[in-house]
């Protein structure tokens, strides 16, 4: 075991509050497991807002090191399937939540967890895609296995200016997808056209559909990738057009839905179900494959801000709030 420190983004809990400090570990603190990596990239997404801040009491143990996602370099492994110096991506399976996370230089964590790092895409272009881009493409996935196609009609994607969102438009509009993009922040519009979007619809305007709680509306989307969930996915559903689908990925607009079976009798329409942080490996690899050919670096560039650790707990409270853009990529050679 080295004696090297290296820094980390400690969660503690002081009076029913979660604090956040940078500390230096050594590889003796780190939580057990099979395979240890250095981090070089981490990323910031809605659950790692909720886990800094202490919302949803998604951490029952501190101290804490949060960070959903990571990429990095395997610098030794007892699990036969990687050798040292393989680089590699981490998302899901709770680490950052239940087991010690990515906003450190060094992660244990289960060979099992972690899959090899597309050629083509570099660690900070994996974690740029991180948990929200992988999110995006396997919602893509889902809606093609249930028969979407570009000749579907138009694929609408909601909260569309954050992270699913940004790459949800982006790399459907590269599979040949007319994208809708539904957002509340209107000065993103030219931002979401960047990525691809054909069109802006106002999120009131699906707010408004969905509480007006007709069952069925003008028939207006082929499909739809949800990052909203709530009133705006009541809204999706009543104008999905005959036979279309919608990927259900989050609630940041709310877990409640409320709506009515009338637009699956009577359209045929489906409500599809998106996980990210169990999904089976092989599904992933196929995924971090599609992303790498799918994504041009350009686009990521354009969704994504870089930042050290040291920024991450005012983040956490923009990202809940609605207020970050795209992608929040961390570099740990910053802290
Ligand atoms: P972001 O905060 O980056 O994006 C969420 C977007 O939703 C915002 O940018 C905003 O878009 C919109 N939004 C925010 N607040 C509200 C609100 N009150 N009402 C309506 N819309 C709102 O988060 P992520 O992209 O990281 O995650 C999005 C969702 O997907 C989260 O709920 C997250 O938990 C979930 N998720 C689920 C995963 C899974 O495996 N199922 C994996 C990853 C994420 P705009 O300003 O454009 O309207």
């Amino acid at each position: 075991m080295s004696g090297e420190t290296f820094p980390a983004l400690v969660l503690s809990e002081a009076g029913g509050k979660v604090v956040a400090e940078i500390r230096r570990l050594g590889e003796g603190d780190l939580p057990e497991g099979d395979t240890l990596v250095a981090v070089s990239h981490s990323s910031l997404n809605y659950k790692d807002g909720m886990i800094l801040k202490g919302v949803g009491r998604l951490v029952r143990r501190y101290p804490h090191v949060p960070g959903i996602d990571f990429a990095g370099t395997v610098i030794s492994s007892s699990s036969r399937e990687f050798a040292p110096g393989e680089a590699v991506i981490l998302t899901g399976w709770r680490v950052g939540e239940t087991h010690w996370g990515g906003y450190a230089g060094r992660a244990r964590v289960n060979a099992a967890w972690l899959v090899r790092r597309p050629a083509g895409l570099s660690a900070e272009g994996a974690m740029a895609v991180g948990t929200a881009g992988l999110t995006a493409m396997l919602a893509l996935d889902a809606l093609e296995r249930h028969g979407i196609t570009p000749e579907s009609g138009d694929l609408l994607v909601t909260g569309a200016a954050g992270g699913v969102g940004s790459m949800a438009v982006a790399m459907a509009t590269r599979l040949g997808y007319r994208v809708l993009a539904s957002t509340g922040r209107a000065a993103e519009g030219e931002y979401l056209q960047a990525l691809g979007a054909a069109e802006i619809v106002p999120r009131a305007a699906l707010e408004a559909a969905g509480a007006d709680k007709k069952p069925l509306l003008g028939e207006r989307f082929g499909a739809a990738i949800d990052a909203v969930g709530g009133v705006v996915l009541a809204g999706v559903l009543a104008q999905l057009r005959y036979g279309g689908a919608v990927a259900a990925c989050g609630l940041a607009g709310g877990a409640a839905l409320a709506t009515t079976v009338i637009p699956f009798l009577l359209r045929g329409v489906s409500l599809l179900g998106i996980d990210s942080v169990m999904q089976p490996r092989r599904a992933r690899e196929a995924a971090w494959a599609r992303i790498a050919a799918t994504l041009p670096p350009e686009a990521l560039t354009r969704m994504t801000q870089t930042v050290g650790l040291a920024e991450l707990p005012d983040l956490a409270e923009r990202i809940l709030a609605g207020k970050v853009r795209g992608r929040v990529v961390v570099d740990l050679a910053r802290a």
